[in-house]
């Protein structure tokens, strides 16, 4: 794939989401007029199947199809630069998508994309629980039966992006104690017992986080993801390949929104101090190199997706460099600079909901010190 190419055909996208980020922020209800204006072309973007899109975008005169978790990276890394929550707020398969895509069978496959190909469609996808969310295996969200047959879901999800206003999505809950006791469902969010609602956040405001309250949901034999495959490559240890092709593409909004910060800097303050110039040198060098291990991540996510470690260093080092360089921005212009440089608040914000996305830095840590410990392949990182 040519990564420069995508880049440069998504940069004006990227361009348009900056013109509306800070209206979003201060409204997340005004995201609806953008994914409504027709300027941007969502639905190209939000990563479906060749086969539910007949009219594809191009770049180089080939169809872009933004599949792998490489393309899927080098994507959200520009769009972010213009608004990080509108890439995760923006309708589209998102992150069910490629879970979809892992455990689902032909059939469900296709009720899943069928529906998100046709009118805007939002996902969820609902792991996370109230106290428990870097600790997955503890979840109380419960399915009778089981876990193959149907049943009845309840329990709370709670921190789930999109879901109250999503028509379809995924759901993890447990029939049984243990690692094998966690199984996936695909839920149509009109089933009755499913409430979502939306919480209050300061950070990623387009994305509407969510607690969705289950009582009594149907689950029927036809809703178990992974139903086909073994109960070692269903569930939750199933999805850990899709957690490895999830984080590098977090990582890459982390990259955007830390670039977007580099530049508006090096844009709004032409006349630098040397030690002013000398940061934002060793900035731009760990911009690099941050971006070469994200993109190493995720395209080794995409040959062995069963290897997390690469992927959890590649997260948990590219939101360090934004959390680093988004601190560090504000000072370039003095005493009240959040107030009087909004976008600079609005990244700093964005910043530490990305930090919790798919495992806080902490948890990545831990991930990487046990691949470190059973010699998993950290030199593709640092070659
Ligand atoms: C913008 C955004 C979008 C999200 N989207 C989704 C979504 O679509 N679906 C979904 O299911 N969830 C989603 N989440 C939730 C996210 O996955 C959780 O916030 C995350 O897993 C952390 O869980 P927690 O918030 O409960 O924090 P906790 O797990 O309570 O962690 C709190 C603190 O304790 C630390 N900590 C936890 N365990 C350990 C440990 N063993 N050792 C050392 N330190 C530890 C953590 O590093 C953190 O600093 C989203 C969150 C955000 C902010």
């Amino acid at each position: 794939m040519n990564t420069d190419a995508l880049q440069a055909a998504l940069r004006p996208h990227a361009e348009v989401l900056r013109r509306h980020a800070l209206a979003i922020d201060a409204d997340p209800t005004s995201l609806h007029s953008l994914l409504g204006s027709g300027e941007v072309p969502f639905r190209q973007l939000s990563g479906l199947p060749p086969e539910y899109v007949d009219d594809p975008l191009r770049v180089d005169g080939e169809p872009l199809h933004i599949r792998t978790c490489l393309a899927r990276a080098v994507a959200s890394e520009t769009l972010a630069w213009g608004d990080a929550s509108v890439v995760v707020g923006a309708h589209g398969p998102s992150m069910s998508g490629v879970l979809v895509d892992d455990l689902g069978d032909d059939e469900q496959r296709d009720r899943f994309y069928s529906v998100v190909a046709g009118t805007p469609t939002w996902t969820f996808f609902a792991l996370t629980e109230p106290d428990r969310g870097s600790d997955a295996g503890a979840m109380t969200a419960s399915l009778s039966g089981d876990g193959v047959g149907g049943g009845l879901l309840q329990g709370t999800k709670k921190y789930v992006g999109n879901a109250a206003r999503a028509s379809t999505g995924v759901l993890f809950a447990r029939h049984r104690p243990g690692p094998l006791g966690v199984g996936v469902y695909l839920v149509d969010a009109t089933r009755p017992g499913l409430d979502a609602t939306p919480l209050t956040t300061l950070g990623l405001r387009g994305v509407e986080l969510s607690e969705i309250r289950l009582r009594d949901v149907v689950v029927e034999p036809a809703d178990v993801l992974g139903r086909h495959l073994s109960p070692t490559r269903r569930g939750l240890l199933g999805a850990v390949r899709t957690f490895t092709r999830l984080r590098p593409v977090v990582g890459a909004l982390g990259l955007g929104v830390a670039q977007a910060a580099h530049d508006y800097v090096v844009d709004n303050r032409r006349t630098l101090r040397v030690h002013e110039r000398a940061s934002l040198d060793r900035f731009a060098d760990r911009l690099h190199a941050t971006r070469t291990m994200v993109r190493s991540a995720a395209a080794a996510a995409d040959q062995d997706p069963t290897d997390g470690t690469l992927s959890a260093l590649a997260k948990a080092a590219a939101i360090t460099l934004a959390d680093d360089l988004t601190a560090a921005a504000p000072a370039f212009f003095g005493a009240g600079s959040r107030w009087e440089h909004p976008l600079l608040d609005k990244l700093i914000r964005d910043v530490r909901g990305l930090e919790l996305m798919e495992g806080t830095t902490t948890i990545q840590r831990l991930t990487v010190a046990r691949g470190y410990l059973q010699g998993r392949t950290l030199d593709v990182a640092i070659s």
